[in-house]
């Protein structure tokens, strides 16, 4: 849960980063744009060190702005995967007490488990921050209150999934659904939920980032993650994470984790 704190507050981080380079991005574009502006009047009137001088400041701004997007980009990768079996059950109950803080008092959190769900094939830290980002989108779509269910179960994807999903291979899955009684998103947010940087949140407070990443962290575990959302219903995130014929591990303990001081 440390790690999913770390990286509840890095997507804050990137929220306001994204803010700070929206602004600083415009004005190299300005730079740019008003650069090459000159170098089309200026064409043709034969002042070639004048004209070298305006491809020069292009140039700058042009590769100022591939860094700072490039520093952002860096900024928001996550570290490689490192999937083990894993026990979805355990890891969300694990999660409870974060997960009411997070969502307070208005919005009421039930858990349903599979009592036999299967063990996965995933990385536990990354799991986690997905719970907690679907958990505190739940909480930003239900600002008079409401409920959240986490429900898990065993389930299979048939051979149709392939067509509509390219990529995503029939089989068994475990599904983790994440569902919520807030605003509900309209067709079109449905369809660039998971786009990287898409938001419907003010500038400064949505990264557009927390979906994409959850869909980037199913579709690299070899699963995949779905929406159903309806206006003012509600809205439902699946995660389908491929079942793992072995036995689940217990989950890591944190660094420097001493048993005998468990509370
Ligand atoms: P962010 O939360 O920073 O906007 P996300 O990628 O997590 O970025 O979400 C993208 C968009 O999808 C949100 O801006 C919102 O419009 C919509 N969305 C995500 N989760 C929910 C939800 N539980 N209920 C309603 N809309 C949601």
């Amino acid at each position: 849960t440390e790690d999913a704190l770390r990286q509840a507050q890095k997507m804050e981080a990137v929220g306001q980063l994204t803010g700070g380079i929206a602004h600083d991005f415009n004005n190299l574009l300005t730079g740019i744009v008003g650069s090459l502006d000159l170098l089309q009047t200026r064409l043709g009137q034969g002042r070639i060190d004048t004209l070298e001088r305006y491809a020069k400041a292009a140039m700058t701004s042009a590769n100022r702005a591939a860094a700072l997007t490039h520093r952002l980009l860096a900024f928001a990768r996550r570290q490689p995967l490192e999937p083990r079996p894993v026990a979805v059950n355990d890891l969300v109950a694990s999660l409870e007490d974060l997960l009411r803080r997070t969502l307070g008092e208005a919005v009421a959190l039930t858990i349903r488990p599979e009592p036999e769900l299967w063990p996965t094939l995933c990385d536990p830290n990354q799991l986690e921050s997905a719970i907690l980002n679907l958990a505190i989108n739940a909480r930003d779509a239900m600002p008079d209150g409401g409920s959240l269910t986490i429900e898990t179960c065993n389930t299979h994807l048939g051979a149709d999934i392939a067509p509509r999903h390219p990529g995503v291979t029939a089989g068994d899955y475990v599904a983790l659904a994440v569902g919520d009684t807030g605003s509900g998103m309209t067709s079109d947010v449905i369809a660039r939920a998971f786009d990287p940087f898409f938001t419907t949140k003010p500038l400064g407070q949505g990264t557009g980032l927390g979906l994409s990443m959850i869909y980037g962290f199913a579709r690299q575990s070899e699963g995949h993650a779905a929406i159903r959302s309806e206006s003012g219903q509600g809205t439902i995130v699946t995660l389908y994470l491929p079942r793992h014929r072995g036995e689940a591990v217990p989950l890591p303990e944190p660094d420097g984790f001493d048993p005998s001081r468990r509370a």
